[in-house]
Order: C-alpha cells, then structure tokens, then sequence
C-alpha cells in the first residue's frame, strides 16, 4: 500500500529512467498504493534524460507525494529546510465511502503540529531559488560532481564494478577480491586510512558493497584515491 522510492539513490547512487518510474506509478494505480518519493538528490542529475520529479510521469499525481530536503541540493544538512509536494489529485475513498483528499490532510497537520521552519531558513531557503543561488548551487555541485569522478575513474582503473557517480554524489562498489564491507571498512581504515560507509550498514543485499561520497574537498578526495589505487 505504501512505496518508498529514492532516486537517484542513497546508497547505490542509482537513477530510475522514465520507464522505469512508470512501472512503478502503473503498479501504484492499479493497487491503490500511494508513492513516497524521496528526490532529494535529484539536484545531482545530470543526463537531460532522467526524471528529475516523479510528476514528470503520467498519472503520478493521483498516487505520488514527493519530497525533497535542501541538505544536499544547498548544503542544508546542518540548516534543515525541505519541502513536500502532496497533489490535489490524490484522493481516498474512506472506510465510510466518502472521499478524502490527503491534501487537505496533510495541511490540517502542517498547521496544527506543526508550526512551521524559522523565518531566518526560510530566507535562505527562498535565496537558493533566485537566479544567484541556483548558480551558486550548480556551482557546488558541480564541484563534488568532480570529485564523484576522481573515484569513479579510479574504481574504472582497477576493474572494480561500481555503480552511481554520475547522476549521484554517491559511488557504490562491489568490495574488491570478495570481501565482506566491514573487513572491507577495516581494511582500508588500517592500510590507507580512508574512510567509508559499509554496505551491510544498508542491509543484507549490501553485505559485499562499500559506499564512497564525494562531498569532500578536492585535495582529501584524490589524496583518498591516491591511497586506494596503491592498495590494489
Ligand atoms: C540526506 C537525505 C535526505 C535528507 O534528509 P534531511 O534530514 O533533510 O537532511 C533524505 N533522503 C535521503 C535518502 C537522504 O540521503
């Protein structure tokens, strides 16, 4: 009933295509499921091709609410401001027959348990979708977006199999010569002392995975891979 979708993906670094999405919007109409997509990296994509909202697909405003958080579209980690998009299209039958509009549900929440972001990160939320700050914003991604490639041509080099770097800030690997991501994590810790993120801290599918981020500065991203292309 309920579907949680993030794209481009956090930990695989993933995208989903349109095709891919309209599976997905299709499977939720047709089962009455609602979607909860999850964009907030959307702002890393960069193949004009991809779906940088779920509604760019049809149908999806009748089953998809989605959000997206400014930590990574503006460095907002610390900040906290995002927002939620919950269209009027999307509406309920209830267990009385009646028709509810999870729109207006989610206002009524929003006003009364809610009583809403500090005006000082509103104002700062609002400057990032100026002309200025969108520039400043591409401009930040654009550098970790180099970084993103200072792994990735690494991991290329040595015949690691990755997956993300390119629409994503994130770079997931298969752990090289089978190894589990913790003696992974260790491994690297103790002989390049790099750290990373084990993929068995997602779940069991990420057990032989190991994820790297490019939010770094340039220097200690290719110091890290220096370190790592000696090691294999
Ligand atoms: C970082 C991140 C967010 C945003 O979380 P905030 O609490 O707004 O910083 C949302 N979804 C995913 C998958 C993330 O990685």
């Amino acid at each position: 009933d309920l579907i949680y979708i993030c794209s481009p993906n956090n930990p695989t670094g993933a995208a989903y295509n349109k095709e891919q999405l309209k599976a997905w919007v299709d499977y939720a109409l047709e089962n009455d499921a609602v979607i909860f997509y999850d964009s907030a990296y959307e702002a890393f994509i960069t193949d004009p091709e991809l779906p940088r909202s779920i509604f760019a697909i049809e149908g999806a405003k009748k089953c998809a609410i989605e959000f997206c958080s400014l930590s990574k579209t503006a460095g907002f980690t610390g900040t906290r401001c995002g927002y939620t998009i919950v269209p009027q299209e999307l509406v309920f039958k209830a267990s009385n027959g009646e028709d509810m509009s999870v729109n207006a549900m989610w206002k009524r929440r929003q006003t009364t348990k809610f009583n809403g972001t500090s005006y000082i990160v509103q104002k700062g939320a609002a400057a990032i979708f100026t002309k200025e700050g969108m520039a400043q914003c591409r401009e930040n991604i654009a550098y970790y977006q180099e970084n993103a490639k200072t792994i990735s041509d690494v991991l290329a080099k040595k015949g690691i199999r990755f997956f993300g770097g390119k629409n994503s800030p994130y770079i997931w690997f298969e752990c090289p010569n089978g190894m589990d991501s913790w003696d992974f994590f260790d491994y690297l810790l103790n002989n390049a002392q790099v750290v990373g993120t084990p993929g068995a801290g997602f779940g069991k599918n990420g057990q032989n995975f190991f994820r790297l981020t490019s939010f770094g500065t340039h220097e200690s991203t290719k110091e890290a891979m220096e370190r790592f292309e000696k090691l294999f």
